[in-house]
């Protein structure tokens, strides 16, 4: 059996239940085949690919906290430590009932190639909890990130660990995950990224994710010899990504039509209000149907459905595995050009070989997503030089960063004989430099 196969065999065997951890490291290894099998005998004889799928440190916690009728709640919480050869572990923290070890593993396994990407010293980290921010008073919802941090604070810092926001974490979760942190630790430090501007946030890091994708989107249609320009695009997703991504791709005269959240979606002919959209999520955190109340010319549907409208572009802005082969057939009989992943694995992979087989462009998560993490990065070097740079400044980085990754893959894709594969070609790049480190710092 080649090496890939045989690792890709005991990742299955030895996390059993973890079907997203299997998906994410197969996708990976498929890709690497090309690079590991020039090399064979070299790789294995260092386990290099056993120790790149398992992580250097997992912490499984309880978190105890106190409800609104005095009631104790107990939620299951998760920091993987995944690989730090590059730099500290780096990643978010996700708080969604679906989270579990699996899904965090999954999760900071993708890290460490998108932070390799990025071209900056992070490595790859993610951590987060079943606890469900939704519908839980603003009190309950410090209760639990104060004892959250309580517990995670002796496992991070500003040179070792640097949690940030993801699904469920935002501004309001990190503000007071980072009170407690000082509190305990007595450090005013940059031990966590996505911080409001009072306390040492980056201006650009709430739009870095989205604005970040349609860069690397506009790169990738200007090199295919498309325009943005006039394009047609579907989102999914209401959240932070979804938001700054529609915002951005409306900046660069593209019409996105389309947005969802965990009940239903929208279809909005004349394009998605942002201001409405902003004023129902970030404001009233409610659910879609208000924007639908106020927007006489939109449908809203109940459950999902977004992939069905006719698009030229399409960008999955939710989570995994919600681009399923079915939305993919839907996307290229609609005559759709290109998909570019703002969420973590929103594709499936027989979507993603369907949609690479019908020449649809295809940008994977870890590189199209990395603006977040990358304007992450951005924000400690903020914090240690203990300086504050302009919007102008962070948000031309962020672009330069962008395109530089999208040529990164295609660079390494032709490079491989697999011109055009931005997947394999994400992975390769975002392995190469991780595999060089490892092996230059000994077997650790
Ligand atoms: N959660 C984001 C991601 O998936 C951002 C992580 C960060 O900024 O550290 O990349």
């Amino acid at each position: 059996m080649s090496y890939v196969d045989e690792v890709i065999a005991q990742v299955i065997e030895k996390n059993p239940a973890q079907p997203e951890f299997h998906q994410a490291v197969k996708e990976v290894l498929e890709s690497l085949r090309v690079v590991i099998e020039a090399d064979e005998e070299k790789y294995r004889k260092d386990a290099l690919l056993e120790r790149i799928v398992t992580p250097e440190r997992q912490l499984l916690f309880r978190v105890p906290w106190v409800d609104d009728k005095g009631q104790v709640q107990v939620n299951n919480a998760f920091r993987v430590q995944f690989n730090s050869a590059i730099g500290p572990y780096k990643g978010g923290l996700r708080l969604h009932p679906s989270v579990n070890l699996g899904i965090i593993k999954f999760l900071g396994f993708e890290q460490i190639f998108k932070n390799s990407l990025t071209g900056l010293p992070i490595g790859g980290g993610k951590g987060g909890s079943d606890f469900d921010p939704k519908g839980k008073s603003d009190r309950e919802v410090m209760a639990f990130c104060q004892s959250f941090m309580t517990e995670l604070c002796k496992y991070i810092g500003a040179d070792t660990d640097v949690p940030a926001g993801d699904i469920g974490t935002g501004a309001r979760e990190i503000g007071f995950m980072y009170g407690q942190y000082k509190r305990i630790r007595g450090l005013y430090e940059g031990v966590l990224t996505g911080k409001g501007l009072s306390y040492g946030g980056s201006l650009a890091r709430t739009e870095a994710t989205g604005y970040g994708l349609l860069y690397l989107t506009e790169e990738m249609l200007k090199c295919n010899g498309h325009d943005i320009k006039g394009k047609t695009v579907c989102v999914s997703g209401a959240g932070n990504v979804a938001i700054y991504a529609i915002q951005k791709a409306q900046q660069l005269g593209a019409k996105p039509v389309t947005c969802s959240d965990s009940t239903g979606w929208i279809y909005d002919p004349e394009g998605i209000d942002v201001a409405l959209l902003k004023e129902v999520k970030e404001v009233k955190r409610a659910r879609l149907t208000e924007y639908a109340a106020k927007r006489p010319g939109a449908e809203y549907h109940e459950g999902r459905g977004v992939w069905t409208i006719k698009c030229d572009v399409a960008l999955p802005c939710a989570t995994q595995n919600e681009l399923t082969l079915d939305d993919a057939k839907a996307l290229v009989a609609n005559g759709c050009i290109a998909v570019a992943e703002g969420a973590n694995m929103p594709t499936t992979l027989d979507a993603t070989e369907y949609l690479q087989a019908n020449k649809v462009l295809f940008a994977p998560g870890k590189a199209a997503n990395a603006g977040g993490v990358a304007t992450s990065a951005l924000e400690m070097s903020q914090n240690s030089e203990r300086l504050s740079w302009t919007f102008e400044e962070v948000d031309s980085k962020l672009k330069n960063i962008m395109v530089n990754i999208f040529h990164n893959l295609d660079d390494a894709a032709k490079k491989y004989g697999m011109e055009g594969n931005y997947v394999a070609g994400a992975n390769i790049a975002g392995f190469l430099k991780v595999a060089d480190a490892m092996q230059a710092q000994g077997i650790v």
